[in-house]
């Protein structure tokens, strides 16, 4: 008799059922559902454990707007911008002045904190930028953070575009330009290796 179909062999479907505690697919599908029903405020379709685990820095679901102090909504791109735009189209948005931030995909995370029109622009006048000296330098993701912390002398964990405010859009944007406008100027000195971001960020030479 095969291992597998022998009488005392403890049947897995039973066990489960007898502790109570189901699949784990069953403990998943429950664990989002709760989520969905906490946060989805029947917007959106799911949320998964995973993909909030995966969130590193988090902050709190807006509820109140911090420019107006009006109630914040969940509600979906194609009621903002009337289309859907990137894999996750869900948005937190002030019920008065329509300050907003995105989500994490397949989460109920805000990427950052409410930005009303100038701050939105900021933040993605600092990140480009900010893309910029990535591609430049050729820099991981991580490491081009923690460079940015650094000059910016801020904690790693709050160096994000969708965090900062306008003062620090500011400070990040003009961080930036002037690595890029060192390395222009740069681009003449043979004897040290230029091509690597961070002997060229902190070479004495360039400073
Ligand atoms: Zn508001």
């Amino acid at each position: 008799m095969s291992i597998m179909n022998h009488p005392n062999r403890h049947n897995d479907k039973d066990m489960r059922r007898r502790s109570g505690r189901g699949t784990m697919r069953q403990r998943t599908q429950h664990m989002e559902h709760r989520l969905w029903v906490r946060y989805g405020k029947g917007v959106l379709p799911y949320v998964k454990k995973y993909a909030v685990k995966r969130v590193k820095d988090t902050l709190p679901v807006p509820t109140e707007c911090r420019y107006c102090g009006a109630a914040v909504s969940l509600t979906t791109h194609q009621v903002v911008f009337g289309g859907s735009y990137g894999p996750w189209p869900y948005v937190y948005q002030c019920d008065a002045c329509h300050a907003r931030i995105g989500l994490h995909p397949e989460t109920h995370l805000p990427l950052g904190t409410l930005a009303n029109k100038p701050l939105r622009m900021a933040r993605s006048e600092g990140k480009a930028h900010f893309l910029k000296v990535i591609s430049r330098f050729g820099m991981s993701r991580d490491d081009a953070y923690r460079w940015l912390s650094i000059q910016m002398d801020i904690p790693l964990r709050e160096c994000h575009f969708a965090w900062f405010d306008l003062k620090q859009c500011a400070h990040a944007e003009s961080v930036c330009r002037e690595a890029l406008e060192r390395t222009a100027s740069a681009q003449h000195c043979a004897t040290r290796e230029l091509n690597r971001c961070r002997q060229l960020l902190t070479c004495s030479a360039h400073q």
